[in-house]
């Protein structure tokens, strides 16, 4: 077992002029370097020893990565470097994109959120990341700079396992963007932490609904689940009962189980994988009941 460390490890503070560079020397220190925003992760992992970081590149100063922009037609983007509580404030997210607001709330302490980032939360690539569930939700894509230039990673295959993602050598994540809102969209996260803030997620449950024609239930829902697989988890076959039958009491049920189903938790010191399945079910019914009468009051 690792040590705690009782203080932060040595290491260099590097300053990049423009992405180019900073893909170069992320690259050229491959395994001793990392990207800096919030440093929320990043601080805990050096001190406790689990990280051996040498070079930490600030990104906070590259074109692209300090503004929240909100199109009709383009839809939001968020910079790498926008912290949650600039998020939570923002009227277009609050407009457009409230699930996202309030997954970022839940996020331990104001405190806190005015150093945690939004991308900093994705790359990081916990399971138990509470805005990662909204952002796959609506259909998240990051932009990102690497030795190559510019590209976009969707976040539907983003994650490959707990801190393990689609990022490369040189990589810099420089801002999450997505497509404009579906219309008349409701949403709702639920977090059971240990307590009420402060604590990662034993469970999370996602919920995004709207009107959709193409469907047969003449509805879509989005449901990830966190903090009970390896990576947020969509649970499609939930997904696809609201889909396909009529949107009722029973078919709600239906889905929640799907869910439960659907999920795979590991016993950790935050609670046991039989807990965390039953209240996946009772949390992700909670959530689609929720959703489903505030779109029927909006109808
Ligand atoms: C006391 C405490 C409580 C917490 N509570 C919660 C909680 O309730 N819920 C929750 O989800 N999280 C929680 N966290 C974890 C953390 O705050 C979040 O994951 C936060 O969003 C990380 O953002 P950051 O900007 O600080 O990331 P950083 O620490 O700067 O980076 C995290 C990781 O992502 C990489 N990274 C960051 N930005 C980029 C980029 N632009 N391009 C490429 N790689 C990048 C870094 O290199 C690093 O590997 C908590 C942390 C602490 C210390």
């Amino acid at each position: 077992m690792q040590m705690a460390h009782p203080n932060l490890p040595d290491f260099d503070y590097i300053r990049p002029d423009n992405l180019v560079e900073a893909s170069q020397f992320l690259a050229n220190h491959a395994g001793e370097a990392r990207v800096f925003m919030g440093g929320t992760d990043t601080f805990v992992r050096m001190r406790d020893g689990a990280w051996n970081v040498k070079y930490l590149v600030d990104g906070k100063a590259l074109e692209g990565t300090n503004q929240i922009q909100f199109d009709p037609a383009e839809g939001l983007t968020i910079g790498a470097a926008v912290n949650m509580n600039r998020v939570i404030v923002s009227p277009d997210v609050k407009n457009h994109y409230p699930l996202l607001a309030e997954a970022a709330h839940t996020v331990a302490s104001y405190q806190l959120r005015t150093r945690a980032t939004i991308v900093g939360n994705l790359c990081n690539a916990s399971p138990a990341g509470d805005t990662t569930g909204a952002c796959i939700a609506f259909g998240g894509t990051l932009q990102v700079h690497g030795l190559d230039g510019f590209r976009m990673e969707p976040l539907s295959a983003f994650f490959k396992g707990p801190g393990k993602t689609g990022l490369r050598l040189g990589d810099i994540v420089t801002a999450v963007k997505f497509p404009p809102p579906q219309k008349d969209s409701v949403g709702k996260y639920i977090k059971l932490g240990r307590n009420s803030i402060g604590d990662l997620a034993i469970v999370g449950t996602t919920v995004l609904g709207y009107p959709d024609n193409s469907s047969v239930s003449g509805y879509r829902f989005r449901i990830v689940l966190l903090s009970v697989a390896p990576v947020p988890l969509v649970s499609v076959h939930a997904e696809a009962i609201l889909a396909n039958k009529p949107v009722t009491l029973k078919a709600i049920e239906e889905a929640a189980q799907a869910a439960m189903d659907d999920c795979s938790p590991i016993d950790d010191i935050r609670g046991s994988a039989r807990y965390r399945k039953y209240m996946v079910r009772n949390l992700t019914q909670k959530a689609l009941l929720e959703v489903w009468q505030q779109i029927n009051k909006a109808n």
